[in-house]
């Protein structure tokens, strides 16, 4: 039997609206929690005394002061379901959950948008900005989980008017709404995450594992051109230098001659290594370390990006994004220079234009030209780098287009390149 697929995936919504809960839940019904851990987040859930116990326990696992104490680590805890094997590989209230997803720690084929039918919960703005962001990522496969149903009586009707408000979120984003699924499920009761509710006779449709079984594999770009983003750089005695990187595109042969960009400088691939096993070539996906020839330890560096030198990776002397801004105290304007987090590069970019602001909701242009953006606010923007960067079009090379926008220690905001002006 062929091994299942492995797909990862995201949780996202408003917080508090029973996103840990829904991956307790996952976690348990699907038996990825061994019997004897059970015990051990039992007892572990009795001493932090925590109602309702081991369960709870799973679930208060996941919210971040927890984690620190704990013994066993589910948070990336993979779960088996009839298709796939599935990891969550992140959620929003984890530390900086969008400088993850969006500088590639993280990269998700597909979500879990999460909207409760708790009174007074519902679409809210994190559920709007999630939304967004996960579109902005390029995570085009959806499913929505109404969750605590037991809350709204598991009305039918409540669960209805959910649907067409979530609907109405995200067709304007670009979603084909047709083809998402709506689940109303109770996760702290099971209903309809792994096991089909006896609650709810009027829904006829999947169970949240059976929704997530109509992802389909993402295809992998191999034959895109190369671009292999350098994590890091050693200089091994006896071999030489050694950058390495995951192949974000194409592929690359022993015997290739790379460049290496912002330097410019080119070399040739004398062994392709990968888990420190020797291989002849390397594609999309691939964690690798490069030995190239003609290069030294101090010519290149993290940030820069490995191509061929008939495609080479773009250096931008400046770039169009399209940004949302996320959590700035204030207002960003013209002058503003944060520091822009692109694939492996961090480079700090001077805000010179900010060209429309945009509806998130309609994609209609507000505003042109306005003096300054806030939170929520969504728009196509002007950047100079203040040093050399690579950085592509979304269209071209989607995983070397987004970036997280950091500032005070915090992402303040993210964004995606849609155009380049090339630097040479
Ligand atoms: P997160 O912030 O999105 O991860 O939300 P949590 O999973 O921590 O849930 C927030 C609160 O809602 C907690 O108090 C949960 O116990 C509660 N909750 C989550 N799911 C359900 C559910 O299915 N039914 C009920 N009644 N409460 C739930």
């Amino acid at each position: 039997m062929p091994a299942k697929p492995h797909l990862n995936i995201v949780l996202v919504g408003h917080v508090d609206h029973g996103k840990s809960t829904i991956f307790g839940r996952l976690l348990y019904d699907t038996g990825a929690i061994r019997p004897e851990e059970l015990e051990e987040l039992r007892k572990a859930a009795l001493e932090y005394k925590i109602e309702g116990g081991e369960f709870a326990y799973i679930v208060d696992q996941l919210k971040e002061e927890r984690a620190r104490g704990m013994t066993i680590d589910i948070s990336h805890r993979p779960f088996e379901t009839q298709k796939y094997y599935f990891t969550i590989i992140d959620a929003p209230g984890h530390r900086d959950f969008v400088k993850n997803m969006i500088t590639g720690a993280s990269q998700a084929d597909g979500a879990i948008l999460v909207v409760s039918a708790r009174p007074g919960e519902g679409v809210q703005e994190q559920t709007k900005e999630h939304s967004f962001l996960i579109k902005v990522l390029g995570i085009n496969q959806v499913v929505v989980a109404i969750s605590k149903m037991d809350l709204a009586n598991y009305s039918e009707a409540v669960f209805n008017k959910l649907v067409e408000e979530t609907k109405n979120l995200l067709r304007p984003l670009g979603y084909n709404v047709d083809n998402i699924k709506f689940i109303p499920t109770a996760a702290q009761h099971g209903d309809n995450i792994v096991k089909r509710s006896d609650k709810m006779p009027w829904y006829k449709g999947p169970t949240l594992v059976e929704a997530l079984d109509t992802f389909e594999i993402p295809k992998r770009p191999v034959d895109k051109p190369l671009r292999i983003p350098v994590q890091d750089v050693y200089s091994i005695t006896g071999v030489g230098t050694v950058p390495v990187g995951k192949v974000e595109s194409g592929i690359v042969k022993v015997g290739d001659v790379v460049i290496f960009e912002p330097p410019g400088l080119t070399g040739e691939v004398k062994s392709i290594e990968m888990h420190h096993q020797a291989m002849p070539q390397a594609g999309p996906g691939d964690n690798i370390g490069l030995n190239v020839k003609g290069i030294s330890r101090q010519d290149i560096r993290r940030g820069d990006v490995i191509g061929h030198p008939s495609n080479p990776p773009t250096v931008a002397k400046e770039f169009i994004a399209q940004i949302v801004v996320l959590n700035h105290p204030t207002v960003i304007a013209k002058g503003y220079t944060p520091v822009i987090h692109c694939h492996t590069a961090t480079v700090a970019c001077r805000l010179e234009e900010i060209i429309v602001q945009i509806d998130s909701r309609t994609g209609q242009v507000i505003k042109e030209h306005p003096e300054f953006i806030k939170n929520g606010d969504v728009a196509k923007v002007r950047f100079v780098p203040t040093k050399p960067l690579v950085i592509e079009k979304q269209s071209e090379f989607p995983a070397l287009a987004r970036f997280a926008i950091r500032d005070m220690g915090q992402t303040v905001a993210a964004g995606v390149c849609i155009d380049v002006v090339k630097a040479k």
